[in-house]
């Protein structure tokens, strides 16, 4: 190379009267001596050649050192690509796109795949370590020299992220639901846990970042189980009754912490890992890849049965027949996900999106909790009830679901109904008790609730409505 010009081999190779390319004067060098680990600028581009290639540019001592890259870059830690050295290149040509045209040394079109700044981690003749930081290409490659000019790059193994939180679905049904476009999963209704596996051992983090590892020993076998270096799971722990997810039955697990109470409830009450994503795998993010893809990666790597599982996903399924399936099973709803969409951390995406089975029936007002904060002086919630077999029985208190006119106007009509005592023929918590209102049973509104829970109380209650057009005694349980 011609130590006093090194872009003398570039610039033989093209004839700026033929080629859009930029060809700089020999007088005209741009760009700084980079110290080492100080950032410079790198670019990908894409070149369709005669053969298909992907340049890769690192900006060293005013130029761009470059390599050829059939392949690419690789994404994968495991799988090294080729990477044939080329001539030195321009810092103006880090901008070039466009055609290249026929006859023309590389003749072909040129876009530029990525660009961004990196760091030298190590620069010597036969071997370039750097960290880059792009739109699509961030962290640790090394590039060797293998003979001649041919060299291999080599993704560095990335360490499991630090904070992470798990992408969030938002509520609504896909607007023209294209069944090619989305898959269909089951809803799981348990809590949301990150797993991160690395050398045979398991750390459980919850959506706020809470460390819940020793919550759920019986999970603890999962790294095992899966037989990787490392791994970032992300799916549901739930606790199953005759088969169904139970919420209730997961309560008295999800605040222990002490290691030996949680021993014991994990031998009454074992939960199952329901894993649904894929994250990373051995070194390699994963996040960037459609769900399609990341499901595919993850299918094969859970062992069914036992503590954890990988729940089907239905691609291309009829959302209907899936959600009525989940109804008719007792399950909470359905998460339809697009079947191309990346995986956005701590996100609530549209790409997600839950639709949850809702119950809805009459129930009978017996009561009201007084509002605090904006709600003072008027009802914080209801208190209400069905009948059945031993009267009136307390199954809910219902907070949600009012405009303030509402409030408004069911204070004035419960008024005048007050009691000096509780009218439930049965006992209410004394978290509702104290400090409650009580009325006469006559007022009956209708809610919307996501089920029964075994204790015969509404999961999640909502105000609907004023039924004035029912009889307080035919209020009972609908199935
Ligand atoms: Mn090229």
């Amino acid at each position: 190379m011609d130590r006093t010009d090194p872009l003398a081999d570039y610039r033989s190779k093209r004839d700026p009267a033929r080629t859009p390319e930029p060809v700089p004067d020999p007088a005209v060098r741009d760009g700084a001596a980079l110290e080492g680990g100080a950032a410079g600028i790198f670019v990908v581009q894409e070149h369709h050649a005669r053969r298909l290639h992907w340049d890769f540019r690192l900006e060293r001592d005013g130029v761009l050192v470059s390599w050829a890259l059939p392949k690419g870059v690789p994404d994968d830690p495991a799988v090294n690509h080729l990477a044939v050295h080329t001539e030195d290149h321009p810092m103006e040509y880090a901008t070039f796109h466009g055609q290249i045209p026929r006859g023309e040394y590389g003749a072909g079109a040129v876009t530029i795949w990525d660009h961004g700044t990196y760091e030298v981690v190590k620069w010597e003749d036969r071997e370039v370590k750097v960290n880059l930081r792009g739109q699509r290409l961030s962290g640790g490659y090394t590039l060797f020299a293998t003979g001649g000019k041919n060299w291999m790059i080599h993704r560095e193994r990335l360490p499991l992220p630090a904070g992470l939180a798990p992408m969030l679905a938002v509520p609504g049904k896909p607007a023209l639901p294209a069944p090619g476009e989305w898959a269909v999963e089951m809803k799981w209704d348990g809590v949301r846990a990150l797993a991160f596996l690395e050398t045979g051992a398991l750390r459980l983090v919850s959506r706020t970042g809470k460390d819940i590892t020793a919550t759920y020993p019986e999970l603890a076998g999962l790294a095992h189980a899966v037989g990787r270096k490392q791994a970032l799971l992300d799916g549901e722990i739930v606790a199953f009754t005759g088969g169904r997810p139970d919420f209730e039955a997961l309560q008295p697990r999800m605040h222990v912490s002490s290691p030996a109470q949680a021993v014991r409830l994990a031998q009454t009450t074992p939960v199952t890992y329901l894993v649904f994503d894929i994250l990373q795998l051995d070194g390699r993010p994963l996040t960037a890849l459609p769900y399609a893809d990341r499901r595919e990666i993850l299918a094969p790597l859970i062992p069914n049965g036992g503590r954890w599982l990988s729940p089907p996903h239905f691609p291309g399924a009829d959302l209907d027949a899936v959600l009525a399936a989940s109804a008719a099973n007792g399950l909470e709803g359905v998460v339809a996900k697009r079947l191309d969409s990346r995986y956005e951390p701590g996100a609530r995406s549209g790409e997600w999106l839950k639709i949850k089975n809702h119950l809805r029936q009459e129930v009978v007002v017996a009561g009201w909790k007084p509002g605090k904060g904006n709600r003072t002086g008027l009802i914080g919630s209801l208190l209400v009830g069905v009948y059945g077999p031993e009267g009136l029985l307390y199954c809910g208190h219902v907070g949600t679901g009012f405009t303030d006119a509402t409030l408004r106007m069911l204070t004035r009509r419960l008024a005048p109904l007050r009691r000096p005592d509780s009218p439930f023929d049965g006992p209410v918590p004394a978290e509702y008790a104290r400090p409650a209102v009580w009325v006469e049973p006559r007022l009956v509104i209708e809610v919307e609730f996501d089920r029964w829970t075994n204790a015969g109380r509404m999961r999640a209650p909502a105000y609907q409505g004023l039924r004035d057009d029912k009889d307080p005694a035919d209020v009972v349980r609908e199935t």
